[in-house]
């Protein structure tokens, strides 16, 4: 089985392996391809994927007879000749927003497999590029706010005075909120955060930060369905609006995080609110690729309003490219080590698999998923 790593599109840094994946999928009795460059972002050169037994070459060269392309995200399909036909191509495929190159994929009679929609099951969480990528976007959030941020986030007891603790507030606490909230404790700071799944707020109190919850009207018991939220109504919005406008004035850092799958972000932080709060603030809004959480953000980009610094943060796991690759490899590696059968030589992916329904895209020259038909 030959398996082609491509080198991402300019702009995108992680690559869709790291020597060690490759150690793993040789060891598989797999050979591995890697196009020329295609660690540069990641910090990882092309005699290290050499050492590890790799081979480097142009893109034409890797894809000759691949059964497998592995990338991060969904490559350019005119650029993809060469591969066996019925090769799967595994990576962050975006199969809502990139529906003609889903279509191109399917013509080049390739087996696309969209990595971003393995389901939340547990025999998947070391598959689930989300996590493993929104962990990180998680912790650098709060890095980028305390470098913006003109104030120090610890208290400092020195000889010339106190300085006070940085007050920051996270809002959604799925996988990047949790991780928010443990690098703002490790970092000092008192920390708050909120949710609309009530199964958050012992994971909140669990990592020594203050709970803050909508108290009089129900949010979503427990996980919510598969640990996602959904649209709250109008009138748990209102005395969501309440809340945050009574909290947030007394906040210095304000992380969003809140997504609603399939759906644009909420808004959780109006411009009036905005303004409430202190000269020099900063909010970071991770969902300002999905539309964002506060009113006024500009996605990929740092705005000042109201002398608060609002950053539209977008796919922060790729400035910390080399950690992110390794992990989103790691993925990767997971899901075909799952159904690689010794006897075939490469993965087999069963019709029935509830992972394998989930993901599959594309086969036999078709568009075969369902949600992408619904
Ligand atoms: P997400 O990125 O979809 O959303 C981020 C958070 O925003 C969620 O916690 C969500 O409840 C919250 N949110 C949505 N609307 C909101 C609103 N109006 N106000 C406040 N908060 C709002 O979520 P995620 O990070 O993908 O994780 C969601 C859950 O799934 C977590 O509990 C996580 O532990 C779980 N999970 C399970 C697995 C598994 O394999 N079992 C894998 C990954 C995640």
């Amino acid at each position: 089985m030959k398996i082609a790593v491509l080198k991402e599109a300019p702009g995108e840094t992680r690559c869709a392996a790291v020597p060690e994946t490759v150690k793993k999928f040789t060891a598989l009795g797999a050979e591995v391809f890697i196009e020329k460059g295609a660690g540069e972002g990641a910090s990882i050169a092309d005699d290290e994927f050499e050492a590890a037994g790799a081979r480097i070459g142009e893109r034409s060269e890797i894809l000759e007879k691949a059964g497998i392309v592995l990338a991060i995200s969904g490559p350019d399909p005119k650029t993809l000749k060469g591969a066996t036909s019925g090769a799967f191509l595994v990576g962050a495929l975006e199969p809502i927003r990139r529906r003609d190159e889903i279509e191109a994929y399917a013509a080049a009679g390739l087996e696309a497999l969209a990595m971003e929609w393995v389901p939340r099951v547990t025999r998947a969480q070391s598959m689930d590029i989300l996590s493993s990528q929104s962990n990180l976007a998680g912790y650098k959030a709060v890095v980028d706010a305390a470098s913006t941020y003109g104030r120090a986030f610890p208290m400092m007891m020195t000889a010339a005075g106190t300085v006070s603790p940085a007050k920051v507030f996270v809002m959604g606490v799925g996988v990047a909120g949790l991780q928010a909230i443990a690098t703002a404790k490790r970092l000092g700071a008192q920390v708050s955060a909120t949710d609309v799944r009530s199964a958050t707020r012992e994971q909140i109190q669990s990592l020594g930060a203050k709970p803050i919850f909508v108290e009089n009207v129900a949010g979503i018991q427990g996980e919510g369905a598969g640990g996602y939220a959904t649209e709250m109504s109008q009138e748990y919005q209102k005395a969501q609006a309440e809340l945050v406008s009574s909290h947030i004035a007394k906040q210095d850092i304000v992380v969003t995080t809140a997504l609603i799958p399939g759906k644009p972000a909420p808004r959780l932080i109006s411009d009036s609110q905005l303004a409430t709060m202190r000269r020099g603030s900063v909010v970071i809004d991770l969902a300002a690729e999905a539309g964002g959480n506060v009113e006024g953000t500009v996605n990929g980009e740092s705005i000042v309003r109201h002398g608060v610094t609002i950053i539209g943060a977008s796919n922060l796991a790729r400035t910390l490219a080399a950690d992110a690759s390794a992990l989103f490899a790691r993925n990767l590696y997971n899901f075909l080590f799952a159904f690689w059968s010794t006897e075939e030589g490469k993965p087999v992916l069963p019709d029935d698999d509830e992972i394998v329904k989930a993901i599959r895209l594309t086969i036999g020259g078709k568009v075969v998923s369902e949600r992408l038909a619904a």
